[in-house]
């Protein structure tokens, strides 16, 4: 802050809380220098909502202490940390091969950031919602998300499937179909079976290449109520 926005801040401080008024100049001139000793690295606004005046006003609404200059810098080292932590550091426009110049951009970017003159740069984030229209109409103009093509070259490498595919086009029933009761497997997902790795430590999942027999039954047994059904 520069000295003019410290006396500003200092006669709001004083509006808020006439406990702080200086009985006299010199003492207001004291106060006055101490806090712009001590807010010389505390911007008055800074990106995030960052606002030395409502520091103040919160202060004076909260606490039965009468504020001091280090009752904003401490909320400040807060706010500052806050925002380095989602600094991530963007490709400075400077030539990669010139790698003092790369590392003074790289500093000048925090600098901006920690002072408060520049919006911390967070990594992008994977957005949420449905795919860009034109993604969808692509992926209707190919029939499927995994061209056929590729799904053949895959093929080797996803059993389950092909087994799931192999039954459908023989007219068998779907063995994902259906819950396991055995292993719990929920519908959809491949039978499973628990690796046990002694009494102190966790076992794991491994998928099964087949399923177990009585969730094939238990498949079977659906179909065959579904066809009598229809
Ligand atoms: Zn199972």
């Amino acid at each position: 802050m520069m000295p003019n926005e410290v006396a500003a801040l200092l006669a709001y401080v004083a509006e808020l809380d006439p406990r702080t008024a200086n009985s006299n100049q010199a003492e207001a001139a004291e106060q006055l220098r101490r806090w712009c000793e001590l807010l010389r690295d505390v911007p008055a606004i800074a990106p995030d909502g960052w606002d030395a005046a409502a520091v103040v006003r919160r202060h004076v609404a909260e606490s039965p202490f009468p504020i001091l200059a280090v009752d904003v810098t401490r909320p400040w080292a807060a706010h500052r940390r806050a925002l380095l932590a989602r600094h991530t550091d963007p490709t400075p426009a400077v030539d990669p091969d010139d790698v003092a110049g790369w590392q003074a951009a790289i500093r000048a970017q925090r600098d901006a950031v920690a002072t408060g003159q520049a919006a911390p740069t967070a990594s992008r984030e994977v957005t949420s919602g449905d795919p860009h229209p034109a993604i969808v109409a692509r992926i209707a103009a190919a029939g499927s998300p995994v061209p056929a093509e590729a799904a053949d070259a895959l093929r080797p490498y996803r059993p389950a499937k092909a087994a799931r595919e192999a039954a459908s086009e023989q007219g068998r029933s779907d063995d994902l179909s259906v819950a396991c009761t055995w292993c719990r497997a929920p519908v959809g997902e491949q039978c499973r079976r628990r690796t046990n790795r002694g009494p102190n430590r966790a076992g794991s999942w491994h998928r099964r290449a087949t399923v177990h027999p009585s969730r094939r039954e238990a498949a079977q047994a659906r179909r065959d109520r579904q066809e009598s059904a229809a």
